[in-house]
């Protein structure tokens, strides 16, 4: 039985907007990531479990112990909020050793403890600078030694990263997730950001109206995704009805009802993502061994956005588009990429039937 450094048991919460109602747990020392639109109850999870806001009914564990009655500074949470809500006239030294001024230490303990957390998350020569002379990533780093200072058992990250550039967005994203690893803190790391999120988790939460849409580890989510919802809010996706598919097939007669048959009911739609299409971008030459048997032939591009490693390419087939990435820049204005049978997911209602 693994042990959990958080359990959230039928916790609710209603708002006018919001009805709040789910349950997870978190194992000791793990990195939980919630994802999901903007409205859908992140924040407010974070802020049940610190105890910011409290739950209409359920309730909630940290390592074992039932805190859902505690005042927040009982519960040994610490939470970074997206703004960071540093301490402005306090320098980054300071912030950092201000959660332990209730700890008794010497002088030289919190000296040293300061020194150690400011190395931890690579601020070191920064000790005197006041926040507003502090670049946003300086900010994160300050304030997240200043969460651990409070030596937390659970850390709430509430959009940590939203601050900061693309490229800091990657750095930090690693030093958070080394962070955590090497502390050990069962972490909730709440994001609008799905491939930061992925990344980063141990386990990912897909959050839809207050509920959870889907749980699981981040390869599930983004290879399993257990409805239209999960998977087009994870990534890049192409979803198409059954009878546009069967135009694509290009087999022999023979074997068509063979391969039909195994696979797709009429009424279901199809989903796979562009990553997993072949295509050939050679015009002129002959389709290799291997491509695949279903394609879309000729699709004619709409778009090509450039995305730095490759190109997306968005195109019409048969009335409907298709997203698919290639290396090179499509030389024409057409497209044939194939999809195997074995990459699609079929869907019955928005929710998955088969994979
Ligand atoms: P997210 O972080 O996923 O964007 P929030 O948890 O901040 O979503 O909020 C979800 C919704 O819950 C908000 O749109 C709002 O309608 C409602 N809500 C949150 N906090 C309160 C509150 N204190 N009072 C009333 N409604 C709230
Ligand atoms: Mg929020």
């Amino acid at each position: 039985m693994p042990e959990f450094g958080l359990v959230c048991n039928d916790i609710r919460k209603k708002y006018h907007k919001l009805a709040l109602d789910l349950s997870f747990s978190v194992n000791k020392g793990e990195l939980i990531s919630i994802i999901g639109p903007s409205g859908s109850g992140k924040s407010t999870i974070l802020r049940l479990i610190s105890g910011l806001d409290t739950i209409d009914d359920g309730s909630i564990l940290i390592d074992g112990k039932d805190i859902t009655n505690l005042r927040p500074e009982q519960r040994n949470t610490t939470i970074v909020l997206p703004d960071y809500a540093l301490f402005p006239n306090m320098n980054v030294e300071k912030n950092i050793a201000y959660p332990m001024r209730t700890l008794h230490l010497s002088r030289e303990e919190l000296k040293a403890e300061v020194r150690r957390l400011i190395e931890q998350v690579n601020l070191t020569g920064f000790e005197k600078r006041t926040i507003d002379e502090l670049t946003p990533m300086e900010r994160l780093k300050t304030a997240l030694a200043r969460a651990l200072a409070a030596k937390p058992s659970v850390l709430l990250l509430d959009e940590p990263l939203s601050l900061l550039d693309a490229e800091e967005r990657l750095v930090l994203r690693n030093e958070i997730k080394e962070i955590q690893r090497s502390t050990g803190i069962t972490t909730v790391f709440v994001s609008n950001n799905q491939e930061e999120a992925l990344s980063i988790a141990d386990k990912v939460i897909v959050l839809r109206n207050g509920r959870i849409e889907q749980m699981g580890s981040p390869e599930d989510i983004y290879r399993r995704p257990c409805s239209e919802f999960t998977a087009t809010f994870t990534g890049e996706c192409n979803i198409l009805p059954y009878d546009v598919i069967l135009k694509t097939l290009r087999v022999p007669e023979t074997e068509r009802s063979k391969i039909i048959y195994q696979c797709f009911g009429p009424e279901h739609r199809l989903l796979f993502r562009p990553e997993d299409m072949v295509v050939n971008d050679m015009p002129g030459l002959p389709f290799p061994e291997f491509f695949p048997h279903l394609r879309f032939e000729n699709a004619k591009i709409t778009r090509c956005e450039y995305l730095g490693k490759e190109y997306l390419v968005t195109a019409q087939y048969d009335g409907f588009t298709i997203k698919v990435y290639t290396v090179y820049k499509p030389a024409s204005d057409t497209i044939t990429a194939g999809i195997r049978m074995t990459k699609i997911l079929e869907f019955n209602d928005g929710k998955l039937i088969r994979h």
